[in-house]
């Protein structure tokens, strides 16, 4: 399947047309940003890491009934998906505090949270993807009541099979955002899971193994994703 038409360029990848209109091309950048834009870099190989971790996640998660959009892997930066519609929403699962939820609610970074939190934002750059709730999803038609279930069902289920496996490779899921997408109808599960998307700490030593290097200037940022991919690879 080749390429044609790209069809959008985002951060992080760009999204092509094929000669299938059920199947789109996604091709991962090394482009990196952060703080809505504010912050531009580039990380060498990470659209490589993204690639290939997405498409072992996503078919692990397949395995395992969240329905999702990956076909094929094509090479190193290109994978083969559904062409789905996207829910304008971030879903985002918190395990333990961090980032913009310890600074609104003024809980450390690294406090377990009690039960798990799920928070959805509305996609839109321009406001800066503000935080919503159900009603606002709703009083939107941003989805229906329905797919809003089924993205939570997906989510939390997401959450059990993902906490497990990076625990097994040394790696403490603390929190990471989704985006679905709907296909013949049905909700199922889009974009990228990531070192991008993800916070990863490192079991023994809460080392940050994500973008958070990038966003916070940590240092070895491109070592660190590398380091991520090979323990997922085992
Ligand atoms: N996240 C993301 N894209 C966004 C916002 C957040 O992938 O546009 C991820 C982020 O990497 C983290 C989780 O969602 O794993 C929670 O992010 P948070 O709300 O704490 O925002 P941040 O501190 O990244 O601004």
């Amino acid at each position: 399947m080749e390429k044609l038409e790209m069809l959008y360029e985002g951060k992080a990848k760009k999204v092509y047309k094929t000669e299938d209109e059920k199947r789109y091309i996604v091709a991962y950048k090394d482009d990196a940003t952060a703080f809505n834009g504010l912050k531009k870099g580039s990380i060498a190989d990470k659209g490589i890491v993204n690639n290939k971790m997405s498409n072992l996640l996503f078919a692990m998660l397949e395995e395992k009934g969240v329905p999702t959009h990956f076909e094929k892997e094509l090479n190193d930066r290109d994978t083969l998906v559904k062409a789905v519609k996207i829910l304008p929403l971030e879903v985002i699962v918190r395990n333990v505090a961090a980032g913009s939820l310890s600074k609104r609610l003024g809980i450390e970074e690294g406090v377990q949270m009690k039960s798990t939190v799920l928070e959805f934002s509305y996609k839109n750059d321009e406001l800066g993807d503000p935080m919503i709730n159900d009603y606002h999803i709703e009083a939107m038609s941003l989805a229906t009541k329905e797919q809003v279930e089924k993205v939570k069902e997906y989510a939390f289920k997401v959450n059990e099979v993902l906490k497990g496996f990076f625990m097994e490779r040394g790696l403490k899921l603390i929190d990471f955002k989704l985006e679905f997408g709907i296909f013949e109808d049905k909700v199922i599960l889009a974009d990228e899971i990531s070192p991008d998307t993800c916070r990863l700490w490192d079991a023994q030593t809460n080392k940050k193994m994500d973008k958070d290097r990038f966003r916070r200037d940590l240092g070895d940022v491109e070592k660190t994703y590398q380091e991520v991919l090979e323990r997922i690879n085992k």
